[in-house]
């Protein structure tokens, strides 16, 4: 068994008997940069707690004992779906059974029914709808902004904002700046799957290309527009292909700066074309959480997102390389419609007892990971 000591005050040395860690871990340790090989080899390790550990040491680097989490609401306006995307139990056609488009002042009462604790963030995203007018989801944007001032408006995935600027027969510029004008704050990380074309090509093939995605991110952080990242895994994608669609999501971070948080999304197969793919496991879950902050050096930010991987696997993850566990949710739709069992939405106080369970310190936030802090039922971001 070889060990490495860090300049961490970590609870022991790194210890691992698989050979092909000790590179990785040097580097690391030494703050170097990981490559292609590197990822390919922590995928690959039987070491996952060697793995953890070294995911663990970069994380209390980046953002010590803290880990994040905020008060939101998932928004989605409409199931109606032009594409037909094998990974998706959420879209529907047209005039398929079980579809649903909010009107606007319904989309409204949604926002501000059924929680008692003030949101910091409304989450958007839905489907590619194949008649509602670009002006439709400027106006929802506008009249969430004007009914609810403080609270940050996330909304739209890349896949979105290149459907939308088809509808709205604009550019991908000028469309977020459409966006951004009518109240849009920022961009969820959704859409991303996985970058490579030969998977692409069979989970989503009427999505958006990987870098159709990645350049309209560009275009959004150059208009000072911050999002997330995501990556889809647990189905036909390889170990290579987990790698490269990381290392390119790094390749546009080091341009712009402009993602701030990574999400690793687990693939829940049920109702889905791909129903017959098993669901991740835990060790994968795990795995991903940690090559995800072992490959991201430059991201702030790896969440472990509850609703994906479970309320328990993502309070083990805050142990392996996450520093966030995401947020109050209130009424997940896109995967409970894939089969998933978890609660729809958690309390505050559930959110707070899952970090603390996990000797981590909690913090809410704000969409900008700025401290929220809060009254009985109003809130104050510092600034
Ligand atoms: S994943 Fe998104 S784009 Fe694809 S079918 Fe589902 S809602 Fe539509």
């Amino acid at each position: 068994m070889a060990t490495l000591v860090s300049k961490l005050p970590t609870r022991h040395a790194f210890q691992t008997d698989d050979k092909n860690l000790l590179p990785i871990a040097r580097k690391v340790l030494a703050g170097e940069r990981l490559n292609f090989d590197d990822g390919v080899a922590l995928y690959r390790s039987g070491d996952i707690l060697a793995v953890g550990w070294l995911a663990n040491h970069v994380r209390e680097q980046i953002n010590g004992n803290t880990a994040y989490f905020n008060v939101n609401r998932h928004i989605n306006p409409t199931n109606v779906c032009v594409a037909s995307c094998r990974l998706c139990a959420f879209g529907r056609k047209k005039d398929a059974p079980g579809t649903y488009t909010m009107a606007l002042e319904e989309a409204w009462e949604t926002a501000a029914s059924g929680y008692t604790e003030a949101v910091t963030e409304f989450h958007i995203v839905g489907g590619l709808h194949p008649e509602l007018p670009f002006e439709y989801f400027m106006d929802l944007v506008r009249g969430l902004k004007l009914r609810f001032p403080q609270v940050h408006i996330k909304a739209f995935t890349m896949v979105e904002v290149a459907f939308l600027a088809k509808r709205g027969k604009m550019t991908i510029a000028e469309t977020l700046q459409a966006m951004k004008d009518a109240g849009v704050d920022s961009l969820p990380g959704g859409g991303a799957e996985i970058f490579a074309d030969r998977v692409r090509h069979i989970i989503c093939d009427h999505k958006i290309d990987g870098s159709e995605w990645l350049e309209t991110a560009r275009t959004a952080h150059k208009l000072g527009l911050r999002s997330n990242a995501t990556m889809l895994y647990g189905h036909i994608e390889d170990d290579e292909d987990r790698v490269d669609h990381l290392l390119k999501l790094r390749a546009v971070q080091d341009e712009t700066s402009g993602f701030q948080t990574f999400i690793p999304l687990a693939f829940h197969p049920g109702n889905t074309a791909l129903e017959h793919l098993p669901t991740t496991t835990g060790m994968l879950d795990l795995r991903q959480i940690a090559v995800g902050r072992l490959l991201l050096d430059n991201f702030a930010h790896i969440k472990a997102y509850w609703q994906m991987m479970t309320p328990k696997i993502a309070q083990i993850a805050l142990r392996f390389g996450a520093d966030d566990i995401d947020g109050t949710v209130i009424e997940e739709k896109i995967y409970h419609d894939a089969g998933a069992t978890t609660p729809q939405g958690m309390r505050r106080a559930d959110l707070v007892r899952l970090i603390t369970e996990a000797g981590r310190e909690p913090y809410e936030r704000d969409t900008l990971y700025r401290a929220v802090t809060r009254s009985e039922d109003a809130f104050t971001i510092a600034v």
